[in-house]
């Protein structure tokens, strides 16, 4: 935990066990514990990002998810840590140093909101908000063999939320079941007016829509691909051949799908969101808050360029470059055009899967959890560790990591399924009956 409210926390519970006492009616989340990734403003609490940049920036107002979780009663108990600005895959780039994974301390939690799933993982709270951009929920969740859930884009405002990749960022929620995640997602759901990309569609009832039996055995597509990828380890492959194998004899339709996209993805991705990182993260200059060199520089570009190359880490300001790069005059139709061009495939070839099937399963991540200090020399091996979750930021679904399984290695790890736009409630419902029936 990087800051933990002991004082204001016991406080309002006090506060919430004398008003259950009363006998007044009560918060849907009274009294859950819930820690914040570094990258949600809560009010008049700090709000770093992980970098030296905002190390002792105070957030001025709520972010909206967090109005909406205090207006049901849940208590916040603290921050998390971070990859700094949610760039990272192993929570090893946060000014805090690296968060451990609490099954084994020599391995990451994943990242960027590994902190989060640490705190569940360990019993320090009841769910935890993160935020994801290209699997940042997902994937600590699978290293950490928890639940991640990550919403349709625009089911949840991000007003509040320290932006990344602004067109992939959502807050997402990290919890031990998938009935906590189904009660989180619909508090902090819904229209706002502070984020006009957030849809103003009704919230369904997800907790007593997650109950209902399924009466028709859902379509359940995967891509043959993702399964055939020679970085997918051997028995993450067999066990999910294993698990499809299990649900077609137990009468779901399942249907391999072609997917011959997918060495794009990875690329696609790291253009799209360092051009937007490179955007969203020019407002850091250190003037008004954030980082301010000590050093008294000649002039006021001076000045910039010393608070923003010491305040932000090595990974931030490689994805600053890479951003402007892809974004600059001569190389803009090359990557950035071309990349919004693969997107928009994308997306296409998706809405013609969703018609052939109801939902997608695959692999969270390549491996489990890897070796704190183990990727950090090859950024490739780092991003490419991404492969199976940005699938889902870029075509906008929601997706959920399931904690399923448990390797030979003693480490957990899930199956992400994927639904269709805005179908939280039927995510959550096959989520509940597999958690049931399969884990
Ligand atoms: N690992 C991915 C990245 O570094 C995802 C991060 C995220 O979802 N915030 O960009």
């Amino acid at each position: 935990m990087v800051h933990l409210f002991e004082e204001e926390a016991l406080a309002r519970a006090k506060e919430l066990d004398a008003q259950r006492a009363s006998g007044k009616t009560m918060g849907k989340l009274h009294g859950v514990v819930v820690t914040l990734k570094e990258v949600i403003c809560y009010k008049d609490h700090p709000v770093s990002a992980s970098s030296r940049m905002l190390e002792n920036v105070i957030a001025p107002y709520h972010a909206t998810a967090i109005q909406q979780l205090l207006s049901e009663d849940a208590i916040i108990i603290g921050t998390v840590s971070c990859d700094e600005f949610a760039m990272g895959s192993s929570n090893e780039n946060s000014c805090f140093g690296p968060v451990r994974n609490a099954l084994d301390p020599d391995r990451v939690p994943g990242g960027s909101s590994g902190g989060s799933a640490v705190a569940v993982q360990a019993g320090l709270c009841m769910v935890s908000l993160g935020s994801d951009t290209g699997g940042s929920v997902r994937q600590p969740a699978d290293f950490c063999g928890i639940v991640g859930m990550k919403p349709t884009y625009g089911r949840v405002s991000r007003h509040g939320l320290i932006a990344y990749g602004s067109s992939f960022d959502q807050i997402g929620v990290l919890s031990n079941n998938v009935e906590d995640a189904a009660k989180v997602l619909e508090v902090i759901a819904g229209k706002d007016e502070y984020d006009a990309t957030v849809s103003s569609m009704p919230v369904p009832k997800y907790d007593q829509l997650m109950h209902a039996e399924v009466p028709v055995k859902p379509r359940i597509g995967y891509f043959k691909e993702m399964l055939a990828h020679p970085a997918l380890d051997p028995e993450i492959r067999m066990k999910l051949e294993n698990f499809l194998a299990q649900l077609q004899n137990d009468g779901y339709p399942v249907v391999a799908l072609d997917f011959p996209l997918l060495e794009y993805i990875v690329p696609t991705y790291y253009v799209l969101t360092t051009a937007e990182a490179s955007s969203n993260l020019s407002r850091y200059d250190g003037i008004r808050y954030g980082y301010q060199a000590a050093s008294n520089p000649e002039d006021l570009n001076a000045f910039y360029a010393l608070n923003r190359s010491e305040g932000f880490g090595k990974e931030v300001k490689k994805r600053i470059m890479l951003g402007t790069f892809v974004l600059s005059a001569g190389y803009f139709d090359a990557y950035y055009t071309k990349a919004q061009q693969v997107r928009r495939l994308l997306l296409d070839a998706s809405n013609r899967v969703f018609n052939e099937v109801d939902f997608l399963c695959m692999p969270v991540s390549p491996t489990t959890a890897f070796k704190i200090g183990e990727k950090t020399t090859d950024p490739i091996e780092m991003y490419l560790a991404d492969i199976f979750t940005v699938y889902a930021n870029l075509v906008g679904i929601p997706a959920m990591a399931l904690p399923l399984f448990q390797h030979t290695n003693g480490l957990p790890f899930g199956l992400q399924l994927h639904g269709r736009h805005f179908d939280e409630a039927g995510l959550f419902a096959l989520a509940q009956q597999w958690m049931t029936r399969y884990c």
